[in-house]
Formats: C-alpha cells, sequence, structure tokens
C-alpha cells in the first residue's frame, strides 16, 4: 500500500487544497497530520488568547471535514520536523506533502524536512505563488502597478474538489477531535465558518467595494476575511475566481496585495526585520507615547478608535491600520518595528509577510513610492468617517460628542485625553529628521 502524509500548517481546509488532492492521487492512504508547533507556541505569537482560540476552532473543523471523507485529523505536539519525520517513518510513507510558505521561520521548516525526506512543496497559500511572475532582469517585483500588471496575466485555473475518499494508514487513528477554545472575539476559526463568512459578504458588498466601500470606516464593510486567510481555512485562489467571475475587480487587487508582500517577503527575507530601504531613520525611544498609542490614548480619536478596536476584537480596518501605523511612524517618530510587534501580538491575521510588508509601506522604508508620505489623522476622520461613527463605536467617552466636535482633536470631552502632540509641529519634525537623515 502506497501511503502519503499531509502536513498541515496555516492551510486548514478541505477545499481547494493542493497538497491534500495531491497526496491522494498520489498513494492508497493518506496520513493528515498537524503539529502544534512548540517553537511557536513558546512564542507571543502563539501565546496570543484570540488566536488561539481561532487556531483550535480551524483545527477542529479540519477534523469533522476529513471525517466526513473517510479520514480524520492526526494531531501531535512538538518539532514539527522531527514528529513528522518520525510519523511518516512509522507509517512507511513515500512522501509528505505541504503548501509552500514564505517566512524565514517555515521556510528553515521545509529545509530541514527536504533533508529528512521526500517532500513535496505545491502552492497553496497564495493565488499566483512567489517566483511565477518575474520582472524582466529581476527576481522579484518592488512596484506593486507592475507586478499586478504581470499577476492578471496569470491563469488562476479551477479551484479543487476535496478528494472524493479518504483512507487512513492501517493501524493509524485520528486523534480525539480538540475541543476548540473560545475567546476569538469576533471570529469563529474553521472553513465552515470562513466560507459562511465569504459567501455572504460576496452577496452583500462585493458590488459596493469599489466603489468607496474599502475604505469606508463608518460603514467598516470590508470582507473581515483575513483571518481565514491568514489561517487558509479559506483558499485566496478559490475567493479571487469567485469574485473574479463577479466583477470585483477591486477586491481581486487586494489579494494581489497580498501576493505581492508574500513574494517580497520571499525574495528579501532579512526584511522581517530589516528595512527594505533604509532611509537613515533614528527612531525616538519614547516609551510613553509608545504606550499612549498602544492604549487608545493619544488623543486623536481615529487613531485611538483604530487601536481600541484592534485591542477588543483582534482585528483593525485597513484604512485605520493605516493612520495609526503613520501615526506612530511619523508624528511619533517611533520604530515601525515596535508598531508591528504589538500588531503581531493582537491581530488573529497577524502574518510576517504583511505585517511587516504594510508597516514598512507606510514607514517609507518599504515599497511606497511616496516614503514621506503622512496620514493626517483628522483629515482621515473627517473624509472617512464624516458622522464619527466609527470613532464612537470602539470610544466610549465620545458616545455623546458630535461629528464635527470629533474632528476638532483639542476639544473634546473631559473624560478623553488633550492629543499628545501637535499635528503641525509633529510633522514638521519628522520632515526635517528625515531630510537630515537622506
Ligand atoms: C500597518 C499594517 C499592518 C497590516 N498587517 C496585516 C497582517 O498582519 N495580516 C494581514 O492579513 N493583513 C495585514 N494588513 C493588511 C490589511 O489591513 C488587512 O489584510 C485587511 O484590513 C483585512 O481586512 P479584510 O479581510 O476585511 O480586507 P478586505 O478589504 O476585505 O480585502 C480582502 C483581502 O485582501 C487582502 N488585503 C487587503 N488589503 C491588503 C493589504 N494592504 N496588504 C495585503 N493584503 C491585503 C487581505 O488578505 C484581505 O483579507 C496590514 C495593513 C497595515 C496598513
Amino acid at each position: 500500500m502506497r501511503v502519503a502524509v499531509v502536513l498541515f500548517t496555516r492551510d486548514l481546509r478541505v477545499d481547494d487544497h493542493p497538497a491534500l488532492v495531491a497526496a491522494a492521487e498520489a498513494a492508497d492512504a493518506v496520513l493528515p497530520l498537524f503539529v502544534e508547533d512548540d517553537g511557536i507556541r513558546a512564542t507571543r505569537y502563539g501565546g496570543a488568547p484570540g488566536r488561539r482560540a481561532f487556531l483550535e476552532q480551524a483545527l477542529a473543523d479540519l477534523d469533522r471535514s476529513l471525517r466526513e471523507l473517510g479520514g480524520g485529523l492526526v494531531l501531535r505536539r512538538g518539532d514539527v520536523v522531527a514528529e513528522t519525520v518520525r510519523l511518516a517513518r512509522e507509517v512507511g510513507a513515500e512522501a509528505v506533502y505541504a503548501s509552500a510558505d514564505v517566512s524565514p521561520y517555515s521556510r528553515r521548516r521545509e529545509d530541514r524536512l527536504a533533508r529528512e525526506l521526500d517532500l513535496r512543496l505545491v502552492n497553496g497559500h497564495f493565488v499566483v505563488p512567489p517566483g511565477e511572475v518575474t520582472p524582466g532582469g529581476g527576481d522579484h517585483y518592488q512596484v506593486f502597478s507592475a507586478y499586478h500588471r504581470a499577476w492578471q496575466q496569470v491563469p488562476m485555473g479551477d479551484p479543487l474538489p476535496p478528494p472524493a475518499r479518504l483512507r487512513l494508514p492501517d493501524g493509524v487513528a485520528p486523534t480525539p477531535p480538540p475541543s476548540p477554545g473560545t475567546g476569538a472575539g469576533a471570529f469563529t476559526g474553521g472553513e465552515r465558518a470562513g466560507r459562511a463568512r465569504a459567501a455572504r459578504w460576496l452577496d452583500e458588498h462585493l458590488d459596493g467595494y469599489g466603489a468607496g466601500g474599502h475604505d469606508d470606516l463608518g460603514g467598516d464593510v470590508t470582507s473581515r476575511l483575513s483571518p481565514y486567510l491568514h489561517f487558509g481555512c479559506v483558499s485566496a485562489r478559490a475567493l479571487a475566481v469567485e469574485a473574479d467571475g463577479r466583477a470585483g475587480d477591486a477586491f481581486v487587487r487586494q489579494l494581489c496585495w497580498r501576493d505581492f508582500y508574500a513574494q517580497l517577503l520571499w525574495a528579501n527575507p532579512h526584511t522581517q526585520v530589516d528595512d527594505l530601504r533604509s532611509r537613515g531613520d533614528r527612531w525616538l525611544d519614547d516609551p510613553e507615547s509608545l504606550a499612549a498609542w498602544r492604549e487608545g490614548m493619544t488623543g486623536y480619536p481615529l487613531v485611538d478608535a483604530g487601536m481600541r478596536q484592534l485591542r477588543a476584537e483582534g482585528w483593525m480596518h485597513n484604512r485605520a491600520r493605516m493612520v495609526v501605523a503613520s501615526f506612530l511612524t511619523k508624528h511619533l517618530g517611533i520604530d515601525w518595528r515596535a508598531g508591528a510587534r504589538v500588531f503581531f501580538d493582537l491581530l488573529l491575521d497577524g502574518d510576517v509577510a504583511q505585517n511587516v510588508g504594510n508597516w514598512q509601506w507606510v514607514a517609507g522604508t518599504g515599497v511606497d513610492t511616496r516614503p514621506n508620505r503622512v496620514f493626517n489623522p483628522t483629515a482621515q476622520l473627517r473624509k472617512l468617517d464624516p458622522e464619527g461613527a466609527y470613532v464612537r463605536r470602539y470610544v466610549p467617552e465620545l458616545a455623546d460628542v458630535s461629528a464635527r466636535e470629533i474632528a476638532e482633536p483639542g476639544l473634546l470631552a473631559p473624560s478623553y485625553p488633550t492629543p499628545i502632540v501637535e499635528h503641525a509641529e509633529a510633522i514638521a519634525a519628522f520632515r526635517a529628521r528625515r531630510a537630515r537623515a537622506t
């Protein structure tokens, strides 16, 4: 009997899962494996409570789907490589199938596995995997518009249905299903929840997304699929195919951004911690301002609403992410790495490639063609949350304050902090620092 292992990592679904399909085609029996990684568990990332609950819910859901197909999930805990190698040898597996990933940590894991056994890596995370489109004369893109044009030329292919039937290797029983924790906030982990959210959102909001829905902070009507995409509960490719078929160009473009940042980190692994394009910044050491930012107590309503949404929901609207990141790096002059760490601690969708790519874009050390761009938190508020609905939702001190007053920092309720910096002065200081540095 030919046996294969499918090593699940953050591709926790059965639909459009190329590694699962390839294993089922190549072997008579398939062992679906998830190893809870001690290396990740030990980090701050692994400890975040909402993320843990989301992961457990996703694993329980995956196990259920695999059982319905005749299999079930085998769970182990420890070092992913050691556990996978041990199990693969125990069942006499000819190969291990997995979805190729981009972070330095996962690539080291893949290298170690490939040294020990026959590792078959396939694309399960991206619409277009890193390296598939490359610019003439270079190995990867650093300009989004050029990448987007090339990306659009690649056929997406047809999403794959799950294998009709799975069979576990003789003598292997699935692990009793994990009892999922609670506390993933406004989200429920898993493929079923992800697919239901996607179907509902595409029906209700895809049409309005391109016509302003994407940036409408007050409406807050983006898909909120990012945690499901990060954990692979929803296939990015299947989602792109579905949206593309409904003329959802603006939404598909955002999925292209996701692939863009993935190929950027894949080609520049050092940018997990280093600037892609250093501007010679000398960041300020200012723990008090960093704490005020982290707690949502800066006195700028939009910044505070964003940071409080993050703490309350483990998620933040994209436009608010841009504004809070710009405020930290440009108004406060604090290193983007400090902000990225806070995001990574709290975001359910916390993802190395997306987080550092976006933080560096905002800080001006990455791929933004206007590195000194500043988001004015008050102008953004007037434009994207004119009624103050977003702010009032997350900042209770301002619940009874009019939209006009919310948009005048400094004139606010006595229980709300006065601004920790003055906008014009802070920006002048930032520009002076950048001018000296470059
Ligand atoms: C400073 C900063 C840090 C960020 N950190 C992360 C992170 O750790 N993980 C993460 O998934 N996203 C991150 N983003 C990108 C973006 O904010 C989120 O993906 C988006 O807000 C998720 O909401 P949504 O699913 O409703 O998005 P939608 O607007 O519904 O978009 C659909 C999908 O497209 C992708 N997408 C949308 N915007 C972006 C973008 N700017 N960059 C890359 N992909 C995008 C996401 O996968 C998203 O789920 C960050 C953005 C900023 C400015």
